[in-house]
């Protein structure tokens, strides 16, 4: 299913946002947006897990292998779980383990939205053994999480919400970076960087080049 020619002919690289919900980047649709004719040109479909609860999610989940299967969509996402919003723990996590398996079978990675349930990410992980990368967007774990994601060779994306021990702890080739913008936000992927950059005791220009190039290594390991 997989075809690369697909993916590289849609993105000009270097392509540093990760995720966001405005074009530029990875721009992540959940599928009622997404039955829109135009996406943007990087696009990234899901069932978000705040949506889980949704009377529509069957229905979305019927249209998504042909909305996954649209030249402009480079990964599954976002999906995940997220215990404060959306439907009970247990099918969250039925939701997330139904698309993410979906993805690897399509050879997509994933953009994956987790809120207090990185254990649980670990435990999807280790069950569906996913044939392309899984990235957390929004990563907010250090210490032992940082290491069990890293083990995996899941990316982890530094954001807005991200601390700064989170951003300090994700090993230079799994960092990822993005604005989680929608169109009236006024942040960009270089004030992002910049911070990345001040908190690594590095440069934006190292950082700049470190995110593409793992960016264009989770969308073509
Ligand atoms: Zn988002």
């Amino acid at each position: 299913m997989e075809d690369p020619a697909r993916i590289s002919q849609f993105i000009n690289l270097p392509m540093l946002d990760f995720h966001s919900h405005r074009p530029g980047g990875i721009h992540a649709y959940n599928p009622d947006e997404a039955s829109e004719a135009i996406l943007s040109p990087v696009a990234a479909i899901g069932v978000h897990p705040w949506q889980s609860a949704s009377p529509e999610v069957e229905k979305w989940l019927s249209e998504l292998p042909a909305l996954l299967s649209r030249p402009e969509v480079v990964a599954l996402g976002e999906v995940g779980i997220d215990p404060n919003r959306g439907a009970p723990l247990q099918q969250q996590i039925a939701l997330a383990q139904h698309q993410l398996r979906l993805a690897s079978e399509m050879k997509l990675p994933a953009i994956i939205h987790a809120v207090k349930s990185y254990h649980l990410i670990l435990q999807l992980f280790d069950r569906i053994h996913p044939s392309r990368p899984w990235a957390l967007h929004a990563y907010n774990g250090r210490g032992q999480v940082t290491a069990e994601m890293a083990r995996r060779g899941i990316f982890m994306s530094a954001g807005h919400r991200s601390s700064d021990a989170s951003i300090a702890s994700i090993p230079e080739h799994l960092l990822l970076a993005e604005t989680d913008a929608y169109p009236a936000d006024l942040i960009t992927i270089e004030e992002i960087i910049d911070r990345i950059a001040a908190i690594r005791h590095s440069t934006p220009a190292h950082i700049t080049d470190i995110v593409a190039a793992n960016l264009s290594r989770f969308l073509n390991p």
